[in-house]
């Protein structure tokens, strides 16, 4: 009796997959320090932050996605710093299915901020929930499921030049690592540090642009009910939000995109004053585990995400999918979950 309920004990119900907050905090506290910056693209700071985010996907036991290496780099072409290296860090966790292990899950944000200001006492835009909230995001999610042996192969991504117009993952779009074509979706993390939205306190919850886009929003919406973080669609900024990261270039390209954002408008947006230390790091924390667990579900699913027919505006979307796939997405009457 005592030896099976201690059995019992040992097996943890299904529940929000572990994120340690104090982890997040350690990369956040890095990348939006004074040192960095502000990750301006194009800069050396840019490129230390890479190789910080490189050798921690390292340690989480990530594969470099680029052959020996996690930097797709090419030389920035237009305006201030033309000819200066840019590169996307790319990470691989190979798919555990010799079958679906072909297929990709893409999960990512943005490392890049703007600098540094010309004038005033504090001239550093940090950068901290925009986007180094993010790029935790993406790193916390590969602690949480490193170890879980997804089906599908996941691509850990981070991008620069998002806040030059979505150049680092509009840049990969047309130079893709791994074949779009088998990218059955991308999960971008924006802004999920700070929960002082200017519209009120956003704890415990989480947005996704273009919710009803494609089926990838009712999905999350159930993973984060079972989970205890609901996802949700903000009534006004879902569908404008949609256009507004690097989701929108792999949404160009056909691929079932959205990001994640806790806050959309907070104080600091784009100031000098985006600081790790406004950061709720325990929320934080959630929300990067009901990520990790919406990772997974696509990632172990018998069936893959598609766009939303019904919706109007994803018409361009769509066209793109038939063109990359040759095909129209399958029927949404005719799937499962
Ligand atoms: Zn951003």
């Amino acid at each position: 009796m005592i030896t099976s309920l201690l059995v019992s004990a040992l097996f943890q119900p299904q529940g929000l997959p572990v994120v340690k907050a104090d982890e997040l905090k350690r990369y956040v506290s890095y990348l939006a320090s004074d040192e960095l910056k502000g990750r301006g693209t194009p800069s050396p700071e840019l490129i230390k932050a890479s190789e910080y985010i490189a050798a921690e996907l390292t340690k989480l036991g990530v594969q470099p996605g680029v052959g020996q290496s996690f930097f797709q780099s090419t030389k920035w072409e237009r305006g201030r710093g033309a000819g200066e290296e840019v590169r996307n860090v790319i990470g691989l966790l190979p798919g555990s299915d010799p079958v679906l292990s072909k297929e990709y899950v893409v999960v990512s944000a943005h490392y890049d901020h703007l600098g540094e200001a010309k004038e005033g006492e504090d001239k550093i835009f940090n950068g901290a929930n925009d986007d180094a909230s993010g790029v935790a995001g993406v790193l916390g999610v590969a602690a949480a499921i490193a170890k879980s042996k997804p089906k599908r192969s996941i691509i850990f991504m981070a991008f620069y030049g998002e806040e030059r117009g979505l150049v680092g993952s509009s840049f990969y779009a047309k130079n893709p690592v791994f074949p779009l074509k088998n990218t059955v979706a991308m999960l971008n993390i924006e802004q999920i540090g700070r929960t002082d939205d200017s519209e009120g306190p956003r704890v415990g919850q989480c947005n996704l642009t273009g919710f009803n886009f494609s089926t990838i929003g009712p999905t999350c919406a159930k993973v984060g009910k079972e989970v205890g973080v609901p996802v949700i669609e903000h009534p006004q900024f879902s569908a404008p939000y949609f256009m507004a990261s690097d989701n929108a270039a792999f949404a160009a390209a056909g691929v079932p995109a959205h990001t994640f954002s806790v806050a959309y408008e907070f104080s600091d947006y784009h100031r000098v004053g985006d600081h790790a230390d406004k950061l709720d790091y325990n929320n934080m924390a959630k929300i990067t585990g009901m990520i990790a667990a919406c990772t997974l579900q696509i990632a172990n699913s018998g069936s893959v995400p598609s766009w939303n027919k019904y919706q109007k505006r994803v018409a361009r979307y769509i066209e793109a999918y038939e063109k990359l796939q040759g095909k129209p997405p399958v029927s949404q009457t005719n799937r499962g979950s």
